[in-house]
């Protein structure tokens, strides 16, 4: 194979830590067979898992969650990656982006994504493609991290070794009851000192359920834990103004979609008029999408989505949108896949850590990690995303029957 040199001609690094071997002219052998990896199988499959009880935001209801599960192979070792989304996600794996990953070198992930998002052009990115493209990525920085031997929070570059978490549900479809047994667990058991629950109940029509539900836990996890809300959207921007107001002594601090994320000139008035920050950007596809909901001052902290905006490689975009409008962001859903990049995100504030999510991902994976105290470490011991699938478990929920 061609030798390799990061030192561009003329501009010796000097630096007393760096481990290029170009002095010697000779690479170990694990170095050269990672960097001469070529990505031999990509598969998905598709696993539906039913929720534990009945779950709805204010704008959407649903029982089950879907997950598209990618796997990229070359030689012994395996990369996966996800995204939570249709199964028709799959299609666009199998068949549009599966030939072009195969051969691909296995160290240039972003050539490969470049390649990838250019062949989806006639079926537009955001949306499906973009979770298709999003769980292929994923898998393939897992996989370019384990050819090496390495953590993908060290693969990127990690600057933090904890990752603030918050606890994530409070689904309008539960009953005071449940509602306070969650936010017990996660505030209390497992002093997590974030939390929130949903509200916009029915497109907002019913308000007095909303204001109780917030009154209600911040009764439940005391005065010291920071009380989220996210509306998905459900308000109108005078109505999401009048109820933070309305809730004033329970001291919500982050309002999510009060109007729906589209509507940047309302999610722009809310914030204006509320002590709460305004945060959205689940939905985001692109840097063009990140970009103008900053630019239209929409937000106090931006989220994204590893798993819907194309995964890590547009993470690492997005994250510099933010910092230019000098935002910090919050990795929305999905905790693990977010973990590692999360780790190496300098304006990072916090992961959601989403009650569905999280099941599923304790249920399918060894080595999901541990949110107690309020934050989760990935393990620098562990290569790639540090997670092993549990066949027996994911066979289980095979939505096709393979
Ligand atoms: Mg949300």
């Amino acid at each position: 194979m061609p030798h390799r040199s990061d030192t561009s001609p003329g501009r010796a690094d000097t630096s007393p830590d760096r481990r290029d071997t170009s002095l010697d002219g000779e690479h170990s052998p694990a170095v050269v067979a990672a960097t001469s990896a070529r990505i031999e199988h990509l598969t998905c499959r598709v696993l539906t898992i039913p929720t534990d009880a009945p779950e709805a935001d204010g704008t959407i209801a649903w029982d089950s969650t879907t997950m598209v599960l990618v796997a990229a192979r070359s030689g012994e070792k395996t990369g996966i990656g996800w995204t939570y989304g249709p199964s028709a996600c799959a299609a666009i794996i199998r068949g549009l982006y599966a030939p072009l990953v195969v051969g691909s070198d296995a160290m240039s992930v972003p050539r490969t994504w470049g390649r990838l998002v250019k062949a989806s052009r006639n079926d537009t990115r955001p949306g499906v493609v973009g979770y298709a493209l999003s769980a292929v990525d994923t898998a393939l920085w897992d996989l370019k991290a384990r050819l090496l031997g390495v953590s993908l929070a060290d693969l990127f570059g990690r600057v933090r070794d904890d990752v603030p978490v918050y606890g994530s549900g409070g689904f309008t479809t539960y009953d005071d009851a449940r509602t306070a047994e969650q936010l017990a667990h996660w505030a209390i058991e497992q002093r997590i000192p974030r939390v929130k629950i949903k509200i916009g109940e029915s497109w907002g029509n019913r308000m007095e359920r909303d204001v109780h539900r917030i009154q209600l836990a911040r009764k439940v996890i005391g005065e010291d834990t920071q009380l989220f809300v996210d509306a998905n959207g459900g308000y109108t921007a005078k109505q999401a103004i009048r109820l933070m107001r309305d809730v004033r002594d329970a001291r919500v601090t982050w309002f999510e979609e009060p109007v729906s994320s589209d509507d940047l000139h309302g999610l722009a008035l809310v914030r204006g008029m509320v002590e709460a920050d305004v945060a959205a950007g689940e939905y985001g596809s692109d840097v063009g999408y990140f970009e103008r909901m900053c630019a239209a001052g929409a937000v106090d902290c931006l989220q994204v989505d590893a798993t819907r905006a194309g995964g890590y490689t547009a993470w690492l975009q997005a994250i510099g949108v933010a910092a230019g409008h000098g935002l910090q962001v919050s990795g929305h859903c999905a905790p693990n896949v977010h973990a590692p990049v999360a780790a190496a995100t300098a304006n990072l504030r916090h992961l959601e850590w989403f009650h569905d999510h999280v099941r599923i991902e304790a249920m399918l994976f060894e080595g999901a990690l541990d949110p107690t105290g309020g934050a989760i470490t990935p393990d620098p011991l562990r290569p790639g995303n540090g997670l092993t699938l549990r066949e027996d478990v994911a066979a289980h929920y095979d939505a096709e029957g393979a």
